[in-house]
């Protein structure tokens, strides 16, 4: 009985930290290897991002565990878009009609030191630092590892694994290579690199804080988030190679010349942001689909290790949490028949971590692109008076997937209905005064209603 309520988690990450709080309230004993060192007492370097967009559903998963509260203190709301248009003006765009409908900045970090102490406090997890999995073997369930301090490799039989192991999860890998199991890692042509806009000298923001920032232009874009210490990330996305790309950036000139020509203002913000972009890592960006997530009751791929996705939507983190709660639910429903218990967890969450895949991918062609043009903010205004219109019924998608809990699958099937309507109802017009109301009511009847 003892042993049927010890699991095993490999990776100590956003999914894991609050995976393990989770389980502990179910009262499991949790044992977590993690590769890294422990962020809490060391910088640890090479993370997938500094900061990162909290919205809707990441915070109802925390909210479930009691979570929520301390997270707070650590958020910026990030009200709208501002834009940075080439000609030096600013453009902002709020995310919503609703004061609610905002998202928060959080440094990665601190949020995750947040919930590993959450969950070591529980009393019934505990985590294993700088041991790295190296294998698993899914006929014993024997997982093989190395402390990274010593060298030294050891195996362990572990009970049912849960691997929150992120994109490169090497179980997932394990599982491919024993198992029938087809996975295809869609790698982005497109790269990014982290860069700091450094705080004004008062220790304040030096651009509007309570938004996301972005340099749209066209094929590529620069991002900045603000942080709580006054300073903003800055990520730039582009192409890896060709005319306008990393590979093209390759010396001090060329790259001075890039951010005068495209992001003057930006550049006027870090004039000594050289030094770090040539020592940063260009990250890469892939989108996981793995048609298989568990392997019976032995192990189950949660987060990132299942479906890592690009982050356009801002939905990677709080996808894993979501898989969390979900978790958690099919924990309360099917208990220790892991088959069971996996199993559904599986099929609940396949069909919405594919649709979240797919609208991240078109999601950046909306930041990169289309919101410079006015059709887009045309339908965009058209899309906020039907939902005043049809409370309920029409949610714009970028609402449904940030302020909602609509199932992913939902509001990309929901989303595309919609779509059609605003492509109609936005022909040959171009300004809102000109949308057809009685043809806008007419399509929602017929197409959205019982949709
Ligand atoms: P991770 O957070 O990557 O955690 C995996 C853990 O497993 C790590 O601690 C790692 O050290 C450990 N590990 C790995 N291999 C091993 C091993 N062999 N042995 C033991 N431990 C191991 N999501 C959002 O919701 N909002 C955003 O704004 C956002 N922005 C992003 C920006 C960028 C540039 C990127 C790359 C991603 C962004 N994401 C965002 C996505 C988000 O980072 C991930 O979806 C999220 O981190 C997934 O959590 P996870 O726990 O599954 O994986």
């Amino acid at each position: 009985m003892q042993e049927q309520l010890e699991l095993t988690l490999v990776g100590a990450g956003l999914a894991g930290s609050l995976l393990a709080t989770y389980l502990a309230r179910r009262g499991f004993k949790v044992t977590i290897y993690e590769r890294r060192p422990d962020l809490r007492k060391e910088r640890v370097s090479g993370g997938r991002s500094i900061n990162l967009a909290l919205a809707n559903r990441g915070i109802a998963a925390l909210k479930q565990v009691g979570l929520f509260a301390e997270v707070e203190k650590l958020l910026i709301p990030m009200r709208g878009r501002m834009l940075h248009l080439l000609d030096g003006q600013l453009s902002f765009q709020p995310y919503g009609k609703k004061a609610s409908e905002v998202i928060y900045s959080v440094s990665r970090a601190r949020l995750n030191g947040l919930m590993l102490t959450a969950a070591e406090s529980t009393g019934s997890v505990t985590v294993h630092f700088a041991q790295q999995c190296i294998g698993f073997n899914c006929e014993d369930g024997k997982l093989q590892l190395v402390d990274t301090l010593k060298g030294r490799p050891y195996t362990i039989k572990a009970g049912p694994i849960i691997a929150t192991d992120g994109a490169g999860s090497p179980i997932r890998h394990a599982m491919i290579e024993q198992l029938d199991i087809d996975s295809v890692e869609d790698v982005l042509p497109h790269a990014y690199k982290e860069l700091t806009i450094p705080a004004s000298s008062n220790g304040s923001h030096r651009m509007e804080p309570n938004a996301l920032h972005i340099w749209p232009r066209g094929g590529y874009m620069l991002i900045a988030l603000p942080n709580l210490d006054g300073t903003f990330t800055a990520t730039l996305f582009l192409p890896r190679e060709g005319e306008t790309s990393f590979d093209k950036l390759d010396s001090h000139s060329a790259l001075l010349a890039f951010f005068r020509r495209e992001f003057p203002d930006a550049l006027d913000l870090m004039p000594n942001f050289a030094r770090e972009f040539f020592l940063n890592p260009v990250g890469t960006l892939a989108t996981v689909r793995c048609n298989a997530w568990h392997d019976e009751g032995r192990a189950l791929l949660l987060g990132d290790a299942a479906h890592a996705i690009v982050p356009f939507h801002g939905q990677g983190m709080n996808c894993a949490f979501e898989d969390c709660a979900a978790l958690d639910a099919c924990i309360e429903r099917f208990g220790t028949r892991w088959d069971q218990t996996f199993g559904e967890f599986e099929s609940l969450r396949k069909p919405n971590a594919e649709a979240i895949a797919d609208m991240a991918l078109e999601n950046y062609v909306e930041m990169r692109d289309s919101v410079q043009h006015r059709e887009f903010h045309l339908k965009k205004e058209l899309g906020w008076l039907l939902e005043d219109r049809y409370p309920g019924v029409f949610i714009p998608r970028y609402s449904m997937v940030m302020f909602h809990h609509i199932p992913y699958a939902d509001a990309q099937r929901r989303g595309a209905i919609q779509q059609s309507i605003l492509d109609e109802l936005c022909t040959d017009i171009d300004d809102m005064h000109q949308v057809n109301l009685t043809r806008a009511d007419e399509l929602v009847n017929e197409r959205l209603l019982d949709a």
